[in-house]
């Protein structure tokens, strides 16, 4: 459907050298597409005993997987945690797949799509490199496309974290294209966290290896707010992307990421969910990248499917002089 090949664009109101790689502009609007692409390929490829798919999700990549399955003509469910929000679950409604909402977290989710997919015929296209190989084979695609824009590799890539798949596969990509002798580095890598749910970032601070976020979850920003509960090796392949790489991991609280969300929207036009706007924060944040250092921010998602908090109660209006008066400031 025209995954990937997503714009590269200055973010000049963040930093001279920084750019947002804006995955918000996929087909169903994050960056889950280019996993889903690959899945449904998967099971409609005959030489794989796939008839389903089943898949474990806060949102996004339900709201993906199913737009894939239905043009695959796939049967597809889907285990969402109770609560999830109504403008994801509707898009995910109109791909006329089966939505079931599942008592608990994330990682309930995805355990109970585990289970289901004990059955040779179904596929686990859950977003975390335990479920499947697919899904951060295909986020590799991301490092190719910054290279071919920018004809090298930048000095930073700051990634928003669940799980992780991203930052890891974007990370391959670039060793691969290292490895090939077309980049002469490989960027460092930034994981970046909300501070209500950081197992990760915790892991990175401490020196140990990632254990799961116990504690409650308190942070709004759904799409990165993943516990680990059951699979936090997943979390230990992130991290060791982290390290190799020379990067670092960060957490930041919900109201920094909602400022810049708005900020973002406002300044650069750029209108990305909460936890994109983490990846662009992030720079700012990010006390080891220099102002010289070029960076990229994944825009992962569109700030339609969670919408900014800004006041839209329209100025009641008389006239032409007023709206005039407010444009050329007399
Ligand atoms: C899935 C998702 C993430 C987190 O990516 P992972 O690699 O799965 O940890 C970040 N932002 C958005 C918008 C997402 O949908």
């Amino acid at each position: 459907m025209g995954e990937g090949e997503t714009p590269t664009a200055a973010l000049n109101s963040v930093a001279p050298t920084a750019f947002g790689k804006l995955e918000s502009l996929n087909p169903t609007a994050s960056f889950k597409d280019r996993g889903s692409s690959v899945i449904a390929s998967s099971v409609v490829d005959e030489s794989t005993p796939y008839e389903g798919i089943v898949v474990a999700s806060t949102g996004n990549t339900a709201t993906s997987v199913a737009a894939y399955a239905a043009r695959a003509r796939i049967a597809c469910a889907v285990l969402v945690p109770q609560g999830t929000g109504t403008a994801k679950l509707s898009q995910v409604a109109a791909h006329g797949v089966s939505v079931f909402a599942v008592d608990g977290t994330f990682s309930d989710c995805f355990s109970l799509a585990d289970t289901v997919a004990e059955d040779d015929g179904l596929v686990n296209a859950t977003a975390i490199y335990s479920a499947n190989p697919y899904v951060a084979a295909a986020n590799r695609s991301v490092a190719f496309e910054i290279v071919a824009r920018l004809g090298e590799a930048p000095d930073w890539v700051t990634v928003p974290v669940g799980a992780g798949p991203l930052l890891g596969g974007t990370h391959r990509g670039f060793e691969e294209l290292a490895e090939a002798g077309l980049v002469k580095q490989v960027p460092k890598m930034v994981c970046v966290q909300a501070h209500g749910c950081h197992p990760i970032v915790r892991a990175f601070e401490t020196g140990a290896s990632v254990e799961p976020w116990d504690e409650p979850i308190t942070t709004e920003v759904g799409a990165i707010a993943d516990p680990l509960r059951g699979y936090s090796e997943d979390g230990d392949r992130t991290l060791a992307s982290v390290r190799e790489s020379g990067g670092v991991a960060l957490a930041l609280d919900d109201e920094t990421v909602f400022e810049w969300q708005t900020r973002l929207a406002s300044v650069d036009g750029v209108y990305a969910e909460p936890a994109s706007a983490a990846s662009v924060a992030a720079i700012n944040a990010c006390e080891s990248i220099e102002p010289s250092d070029s960076v990229v921010a994944l825009v992962t998602g569109h700030g339609l499917k969670e919408p900014a908090e800004t006041d839209v109660a329209p100025t009641p209006v008389a006239g032409a002089d007023e709206v005039r008066d407010t444009l050329l400031g007399e």
